[in-house]
Order: C-alpha cells, then structure tokens, then sequence
C-alpha cells in the first residue's frame, strides 16, 4: 500500500476534474487525479456531442473525454485508478483512502466526483439509452427535432426539460405518475399556458418499446397508477428527468450538503466552507449540469487552489520572518 502526496488532489477524472488537472498542473501543482469507476465520467456513456465548444463537426463524448485526460497528462497530471473510499478533511493537508488501500494526500482538494441522473430501472430503458432514451435534453433534444417527444417526471427538471425541447419538437407529452407537479408554479403555469405541450396524468412507465427494424425507440408503455388500465404513447425520443444523484456520500458529516445532497459552496465560486477544499461541476451545480460548465468550474477551483497556496506560503514566510 503506497501514500501518494500532491499538492493539489482531485477526485473524479469528468470535465470538471480534468480541467482543474489541467490548470493545476500548468500551475506546477503536479495534481493526481483519482479516475474512480468511471474515468471520464459521464460523457463516456453519450455519443455525439455537439455543444462542447471548440469543434465544428459532432464529436464523440469518449474521444473528446480521452483527449481530455491526454492534455491533463501532457502538461504533468498523474492519473491514478482507484475509487475514493473514505476522506479526512481536517487537514490540510487533506486525505483520502483509496478501493486499493493507497492513501493520497493534498494540500488541496479538488472534489469533481460528479452526478448520475436517477433512471426508472424499466425494461428497454438501458438498452435504447442513446437510440430514444435519455437523461439530458439539452444535450440530445436536438437529435429529435421536429418529432414527437416525452418527458417522463412532475419536478423542476422535468418541466423545464418538456419547455426546452419546444424548441425543437412540436409535440411535447409529460408524463407523471400522479395528478399534480411538484414543480415550482411558475414553471407549471409556463407549461399548462404552451400550446405544443400535453400532460399525460397518472401514468407510470412500464418499458419502452423498440421497433425491430432500425432498433431504436418506437413507443413507451404506460399503466394508469388509478385504474390499471394499459396503453402505449408512440414516440421516438424519451426524455427520464426524475431527478439526479450527487456523488456526494463521503462527505455527508464533513461538509455542507443542500436538500438535493449537492456540495455548498459559497455563491459564485467553488469554495467549500473549508478553506483549501473546492468542489466543481456538478457535484456542486443542479442547475446548469453541463460539460462546459463543469469543466469552467474546474478551471475556477484550480485557480482558487492555487491562490490558496500562495496565500498559505506568503503567511508561513511572514510568520518564520517575524520569528527570527
Ligand atoms: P462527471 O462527468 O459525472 O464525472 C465524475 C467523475 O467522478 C467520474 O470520473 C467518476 O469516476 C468520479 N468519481 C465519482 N465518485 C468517485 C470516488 N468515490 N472516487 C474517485 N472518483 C470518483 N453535457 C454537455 O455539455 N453536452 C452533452 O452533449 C452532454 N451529453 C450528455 C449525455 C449523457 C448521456 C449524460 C449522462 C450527460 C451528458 N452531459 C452533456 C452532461 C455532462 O456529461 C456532465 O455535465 C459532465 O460530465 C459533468 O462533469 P463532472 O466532471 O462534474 O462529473
Ligand atoms: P425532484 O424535485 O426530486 O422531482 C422528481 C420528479 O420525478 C417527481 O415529480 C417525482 O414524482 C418523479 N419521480 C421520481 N421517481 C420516479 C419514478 N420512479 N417514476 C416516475 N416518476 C418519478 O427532482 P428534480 O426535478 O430533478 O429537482 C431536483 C432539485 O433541483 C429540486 O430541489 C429542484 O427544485 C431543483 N431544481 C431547480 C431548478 C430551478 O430552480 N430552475 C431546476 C431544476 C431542478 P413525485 O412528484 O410523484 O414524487
């Protein structure tokens, strides 16, 4: 079992962890990110990307999550695969007991360890996840323009999801499993008053049904919650927004979490209550849950890391200055 120091440790290798690898090491920092199971994060899971700036053709989510981390390494990031088990934030520096034993130290900690959109578990859903099914319509409500889509789910997300893709469908249904939202009144008066917008009451979603000729979503299969009675809404693009889940459980106790379970940080920056400590990405963001926008947070949490150093280094000077 080895102790692996750094100066500024990252947990999570998504947009968010990879740009902050980035700048810290451009910085000197020589950061070791710790990939957890899933290097690359979220994006690794998706196809085309097309909203990642920088690229005129679609790129892919896994090459452009690959050409991420070779940058993160090319610059002086070492990238280490083990899973975060457990974390001692009374530092710094800070530490982190790995799946594999190893034990990393920071003088800094960078947490990006991301969210995972909660899914309904139904049959077909995993299956057709990128051929109909999705948990993101502001990454793939493009790929159904002018068709007929769902959205599954009566919160915030859900509302704002069936608004969205508006924008590119003229046939918006909502599915809920009861017969009120949960979503804020604004945003249900928005979705009531659009023309392009059906709400479907009562419904739970059994599956989603493929059609055997291109493979790809055809229907999803619905049974009414109060008279059991079953039917089909034909579509080609499902939209399943009930919620995600922060990737937040090991540091329930040692840091600030918000109803949802997101990291707090203070407002406009990614600085946790506990200084040398960031979080970015969307670990710390339910609202804008993007690529880009984690991995500008990463880029702002590695620049505060790197300040806090100076800060730490300046005040140590001083203070051995002033002794002798
Ligand atoms: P994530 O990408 O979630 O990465 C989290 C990282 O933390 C992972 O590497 C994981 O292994 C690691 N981790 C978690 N726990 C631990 C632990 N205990 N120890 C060590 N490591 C850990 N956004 C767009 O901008 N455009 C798109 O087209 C787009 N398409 C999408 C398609 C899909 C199917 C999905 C699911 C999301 C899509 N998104 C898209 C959203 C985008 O992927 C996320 O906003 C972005 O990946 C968030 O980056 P992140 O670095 O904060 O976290
Ligand atoms: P949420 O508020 O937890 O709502 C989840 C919705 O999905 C609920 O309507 C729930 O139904 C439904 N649902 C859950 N599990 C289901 C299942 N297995 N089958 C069918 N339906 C299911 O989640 P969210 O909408 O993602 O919002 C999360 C948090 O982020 C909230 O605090 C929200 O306010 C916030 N948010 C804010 C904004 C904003 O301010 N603009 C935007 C997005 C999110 P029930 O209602 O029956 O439980």
């Amino acid at each position: 079992m080895a102790t692996h120091t750094t100066r500024m440790l990252i947990i999570g290798s998504g947009p968010a962890g990879l740009s902050a690898a980035i700048y810290g090491a451009r910085a000197g920092l020589r950061p070791i990110v710790v990939q957890g199971l899933q290097p690359g994060g979220q994006l690794t899971i998706t196809t085309d990307v097309e909203n990642y700036p920088g690229f005129r053709d679609v790129i892919q989510g896994p090459w452009l999550m690959e050409e991420m981390q070779a940058q993160a390494e090319h610059v002086g990031t070492r990238m280490l695969w083990d899973t975060i088990t457990s974390v001692d934030l009374s530092g710094p520096p800070f530490r982190a007991v790995g799946d594999s034993g190893d034990i990393y130290e920071g003088e800094t900690l960078v947490i990006a360890t991301g969210a995972q959109a909660r899914w309904l578990g139904v049959p077909g859903e995993q299956d057709l996840s990128g051929k109909g099914v999705s948990a993101c319509a502001t990454c793939d409500g493009f790929f159904y323009r002018g068709k007929k889509v769902v959205v599954i789910g009566g919160g915030n997300t859900a509302v704002e999801e069936a608004l969205y893709l508006t924008n590119h469908s003229p046939d918006v249904t909502l599915i809920h499993r009861r017969d009120s939202l949960r979503a804020e009144k604004i945003l249900q008066d928005r979705l009531f008053a659009h023309p392009n917008i059906t709400v479907v009451w009562n419904k739970q979603v059994d599956s989603f049904l493929n059609d055997e000729a291109t493979g790809a979503l055809r229907a999803v299969a619905l049974t009414d919650t109060q008279t059991g009675e079953t039917s089909e809404i034909a579509t080609e693009g499902a939209f399943v927004a009930i919620g995600h889940a922060p990737a937040t459980e090991l540091f329930k106790g040692a840091l600030e979490l918000d109803k949802s379970g997101y990291i707090v940080v203070e407002p406009g920056t990614p600085k946790t209550a506990i200084p040398g400590v960031f979080a970015c990405g969307d670990v710390m963001d339910h609202t804008y849950r993007q690529a880009v926008t984690a991995a500008g947070t990463g880029c702002m949490a590695a620049l505060d890391a790197e300040r806090f150093l100076a800060e730490r280094e300046f005040l140590t000077e001083h203070q051995t200055q002033a002794a002798q």
